[in-house]
């Protein structure tokens, strides 16, 4: 085996090491990245977050892949600021389907001293369900951090998004420092780092190994490295964009997952775009997070849910979480909704659809 193999835990990775990875044949790649994930976790699971935007649109920075940008005419309906109440009553839904992270997420350049009681009273609210928190708010002053930690909040998302020299290519209202300070407040606040990146924004090669390799080389690995792969919204500056290779993408999960051993490889944005295959590959390199998204919690029809079908094939059962109760109860809801899936059907290979025409 490799020196990787045998030190997992560095923060001290060159480009080149990792651009050596990224250049291994694919075969390799994905067995290194497996042997890897089966030293840290069960490779049969996957961990399962749910996600509330809690603000929507008309945000004053320019990132040219996101639809909320108000830069941008995407024809996205705005949204205030949501109650707290609301809030709360949606993460109970949540807590219901099954879901014990509730992430919470706001189009903001960063959150006003107005807002922060606002926001400060949904954790401690969401918190008190019983369910962990995490927070998406835009840049945070160390102060912010402080006051977030202290409500309970346990993760906070910030991407770097991509490397720091193609930074400039995507976003110019603030810099990679800014994100760069923002994650350093986070973690001086006690709380666990979301932070990860967007794959196919026509970024090059070295630009992902870069990426990877300042993620990798923070003090802390982020707990959880959301890997995005661009989803092309009409009216933002990226909406041409040329599709990644699909195995450029799982070649970069591949080496997340052995630069960061111990963190949770989330296979984030454009899984939709994904086919059932490609999120299989994404899985044996690696990944062991998805969001549901609102639709799990929300559908009447659980069984019609592709997520959840894709996991009944490839034998994965949703990671086991702090919270036995939760747990329970996630597990219980999947259990129901493919059981319910497979009497579907049965009923359906019994009944000849007459709508249909061969
Ligand atoms: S800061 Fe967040 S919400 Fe605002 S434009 Fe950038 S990605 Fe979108």
């Amino acid at each position: 085996m490799t020196a990787t193999m045998q030190s997992p835990i560095r923060h001290d990775w060159s480009l080149e090491e990792v651009e050596a990875l990224f250049a291994m044949s694919f075969n390799d790649l994905l067995f290194q990245a497996q042997v890897m994930h089966r030293q840290n976790f069960d490779p049969n699971e996957v961990q399962v977050s749910t996600l509330l935007s809690i603000k929507t649109g008309a945000c004053p920075e320019d990132c040219k892949y996101c639809p909320q940008s108000g830069h941008y005419n995407t024809g996205l309906e705005k949204e205030k600021l949501l109650e707290v109440e609301k809030v709360v009553n949606e993460a109970k839904a949540a807590k219901e389907k099954g879901a014990s992270r509730f992430c919470m997420g706001a189009a903001w350049r960063n959150p006003r001293a107005k807002d922060m009681p606002y926001v400060l009273e949904m954790v401690k609210q969401v918190k008190s369900l019983g369910m962990e928190t995490c927070m998406t708010l835009g840049m945070l002053t160390a102060d912010q951090a402080l006051e977030l930690a202290g409500a309970g909040l346990d993760y906070y998302n910030h991407n770097l998004d991509t490397s720091e020299n193609y930074y400039g290519e995507i976003i110019t209202t603030r810099t990679y420092s800014d994100r760069l300070e923002t994650l350093q407040n986070v973690r001086d606040a006690g709380m666990k780092v979301c932070c990860g990146g967007i794959m196919g924004m026509g970024e090059s090669a070295r630009d992902r190994a870069a990426l990877l390799a300042q993620l990798a080389n923070l003090p802390s690995h982020p707990e959880s490295v959301p890997i995005n792969m661009l989803v092309k919204v009409q009216g933002t500056p990226l909406e041409v964009q040329e599709d990644i290779d699909p195995f450029d993408f799982i070649r970069t999960i591949a080496v997340a997952r052995i630069l960061m051993p111990k963190s949770h490889v989330r296979l984030s944005a454009g899984r939709e775009d994904m086919n059932e295959q490609m999120q299989a590959m994404c899985f044996l390199a690696g990944a062991n997070s998805i969001f549901y998204g609102e639709k799990l919690l929300t559908t009447p029809n659980p069984e019609a849910d592709k997520d959840m079908m894709l996991f009944k094939k490839l034998g994965i059962r949703p990671e086991q979480r702090e919270q036995a109760h939760s747990e329970d109860q996630q597990e219980a809801y999947l259990h129901d909704a493919i059981q319910a899936h497979d009497q579907q059907q049965r009923m359906e290979n019994m009944f000849y659809d007459a709508t249909k025409t061969a």
